[in-house]
């Protein structure tokens, strides 16, 4: 990234803003040139191939007959599939939710729900969210176009409303004995519905377009969907990917937040005393890493206790960055 790609940020009264740190505050990162749009854009990118490409090994599975080793390359859904016939995966929110009704899954899929629970617990809950999901397509999409629009709020609700809704999805599957959330789940709707075909499924992704476009900035994924409310609490502790934060950089411009799908989690504050952005909603989207105007947030992955990392700001010092800067 160019110095020249960095505009200043200007106060109401026409005048540069300054930063705490007595730096120039900058606008979000927008660089005109196709190579620093792809810099800025890059998690994004990935996430997409990411989540097409998944999607692509479920479709050509199903309807071209895609094998390896002679077994199915990855069959089934979002809540329970296999690849090449020897790993198996499942959801693990939808088993525990199969368990309530007092039905017993088999081993195969307790396997499998283990396997998935070891690796977004180790790598980060969320990153089912925005790097899996297909709902994640549509969302974003909704996201990015009420940024154009400048659309406002029309409904205010707590993010803790996802927690209340997860309670009441295994409530709900302990008292009726039929696993709530997947009955209605707009997840393996969606799923349905581009790798099998156009049914009522359609309906449910609308409907989150529009609660997202219109009602409530991230409406489904930051406020109501219990999948997402599960992996948040599966990472919390367990996450070794983080997003690490430079104090020293860091003007508290604000712009980060603008980005994040989970603002809440950005709180600067805290951010300055951990040294990075706190495990759990955070959904490792990258936006405000590829967005930052000071380069003050970076991907950081650990196996060892996070607790003992060194503040991220003793890796990054201003020379540091304004070399990352150079082209
Ligand atoms: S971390 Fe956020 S507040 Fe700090 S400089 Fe970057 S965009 Fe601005
Ligand atoms: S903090 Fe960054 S990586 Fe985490 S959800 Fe927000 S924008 Fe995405």
């Amino acid at each position: 990234m160019n110095e020249s790609d960095l505009k200043p940020k200007l106060g109401r009264d026409g005048e540069p803003m300054v930063g705490t740190n007595g730096r120039p505050m900058h606008e979000l990162l927008d660089p005109p040139q196709l190579r620093g749009k792809i810099t800025v854009w890059r998690f994004v990118i990935l996430r997409r191939i990411t989540q097409i490409g998944i999607l692509l090994l479920f479709f050509g599975t199903a309807h071209w007959g895609w094998s390896l080793a002679g077994e199915p390359l990855l069959s089934g859904n979002l809540s329970g599939s296999e690849f090449a016939g020897l790993i198996p995966m499942a959801d693990p929110f939808a088993v525990l939710q199969i368990v309530l009704t007092r039905a017993i899954p088999d081993t195969e899929v307790l396997i499998g729900a283990a396997l998935i629970l070891a690796l977004y617990g180790l790598i980060a809950g969320r990153v089912f969210c925005v790097w899996v999901c297909p709902v994640n397509l549509v969302t974003d999409l909704a996201g990015w176009l009420r940024r154009r629009l400048h659309i406002k709020d029309l409904l205010h609700l707590p993010r803790t409303t996802r927690y209340l809704v997860l309670v009441a999805a295994l409530l709900l599957s302990a008292i009726t004995a039929v696993a709530a959330f997947e009955w209605i789940s707009p997840i393996g709707m969606l799923h349905r519905e581009l790798i099998y075909g156009i049914g009522l499924g359609w309906i449910a992704v609308l409907g989150i377009f529009i609660l997202d476009l219109f009602v409530i900035r991230h409406g489904w994924c930051g406020h109501l969907c219990p999948l997402g409310a599960f992996y948040s609490i599966i990472g919390r502790r367990t996450a070794r990917l983080v997003v690490a934060f430079d104090t020293a950089s860091c003007t508290h411009c604000g712009e980060c937040a603008t980005v994040c799908p989970e603002p809440q989690v950005l709180n600067l504050k805290k951010l300055e005393q951990t040294g990075w952005v706190t495990p759990g909603e955070c959904s490792a989207c990258g936006r405000c890493v590829g967005s930052c105007p000071e380069a003050s947030l970076e991907f950081h992955w650990s196996l060892g206790r996070r607790d003992g990392l060194e503040p991220k700001f003793t890796q990054f010092s201003p020379e540091i960055i304004s070399q990352r800067r150079s082209p």
